[in-house]
């Protein structure tokens, strides 16, 4: 059995699920500490977080990751339990298998091999770890990043391993992600019968020409490496459940997923002369889950392309797709960051399952990166 599918699978045996680590921390913390690693805690609520680095010199490379699993759903949705990991037909089954106790195990291996062959490598590899990424993320990988702000420790390189690959293992990766902006609002009507329309306000109807016009709206045209920003209504509730009744008000949520060719002020201020030209009654409150990032270039994208095309012959391409991750909280550090892991096609479905092989490929791929940037 392969380094990284031993650890893999006894990770997946821990069934920790948001918040619970269920000790897989600790494990690799054991695993780390005997490869020369430093490792501290650094707990905020219910969340574990660990903190391991070793060396004391910049740069500093940060491999970045979560231990905490989305639930299983059904287990009669699954042909093996899901926190029984097993090997079938060359892919390791189980919660956790791609998002992402593979990378972590895979991690682990790579920085244990560094320490073998490179012990008087330049710089520090560093390993955040937290338990709050499916979550809130309030605790996590945010808290972490904060201790370390204050300390002043500047992280050059981070390497998170999210599951990044679609088609075949490291055919992309994430250079950057979009940010996050959620909009609850609020539009005021008067309730009234609907026989009397005059007596009352419709706010669905007071809405309707604002809807339109914010649907068609171009907030930007993206950028090389971002698609342009988007909004999408995610809910729309207004009503009493009667049929002859016109509602007092209408719930609106929106989201939108924006480039960094605008900032979120931005997008706040003009959504609000939007609503305030439609002379609406409302109120709106925002919450921005977290800004885009990207890395245009430099030392870790160039390491990081080199080796997957080293062990796999494919330039992986560019990719800022998907949802936000926890590299929004280093994005603000100034680091630059790159996301590589497996496959995507089953992340948080039942039957999550990783390719042995892609998780050996994965395990070389992180340990030449290391190599390319700290052992030249
Ligand atoms: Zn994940």
């Amino acid at each position: 059995m392969s380094a990284a599918l031993g650890l893999a699978r006894e990770l997946i045996q821990r069934p920790s699920v948001t918040p619970e680590d269920a000790g897989c921390q600790r494990l690799i913390a054991e695993r780390l500490a005997a490869a020369g690693f430093t490792p501290e805690w650094l707990p905020a609520g219910e969340v574990t977080n660990l903190w391991a680095r070793r060396g004391d010199e910049r740069p500093l490379l940060c491999f970045l990751g979560h231990t905490d699993v989305v639930p299983s759903g059904p287990e009669s949705a699954w042909q093996h339990p899901p926190f029984q990991p097993i090997v079938e037909d060359g892919y390791l089954y189980g919660r956790g298998a791609a998002d992402m106790k593979g990378s972590l195990a895979a991690f682990v291996v790579a920085a244990e091999r560094l320490a073998a062959e490179h012990p008087r490598h330049r710089g520090s590899v560093a390993v955040l770890l937290t338990s709050d990424e499916e979550g809130p993320a309030e605790d996590g990988t945010r808290h972490v990043v904060e201790t370390l702000g204050e300390r002043g420790t500047e992280v050059d390189y981070c390497l998170v391993g999210e599951p990044s690959s679609e088609a075949r293992l490291g055919d992309a990766f994430k250079v950057g992600r979009r940010g996050s902006l959620t909009g609850h609002l609020t539009i005021y009507g008067e309730q009234g019968h609907v026989a009397y329309p005059q007596r009352a306000e419709n706010p669905i109807h007071r809405f309707a020409p604002a809807l339109q016009e914010l649907v068609a709206t171009e907030w930007d045209r993206g950028d090389a490496d971002f698609p342009p920003t988007s909004l999408q209504v995610a809910n729309i509730s207004g009503g009493t459940g009667a049929d002859n009744v016109i509602p007092g008000a209408l719930e609106v949520v929106l989201n939108l997923r924006y480039s960094p060719a605008v900032t979120a002020e931005a997008l706040q201020a003009r959504i609000t002369a939007l609503l305030e030209r439609h002379g609406l009654r409302y109120s709106l409150v925002w919450r921005h889950a977290g800004a885009p990032f990207a890395t245009r270039g430099g030392a870790l994208v160039d390491a990081v392309e080199q080796a997957v095309a080293a062990r796999t012959g494919r330039t992986p391409r560019r990719s800022t797709a998907g949802g936000t991750s926890d590299g929004r909280f280093m994005g603000a550090t100034g680091a630059q960051i790159v996301e590589l892991g497996p496959l995507n096609d089953t992340i948080h479905k039942a039957n999550e399952r990783v390719a042995v092989a892609d998780l050996e490929a994965l395990a070389e791929i992180y340990y030449d990166t290391l190599r390319r940037l700290l052992a030249p």
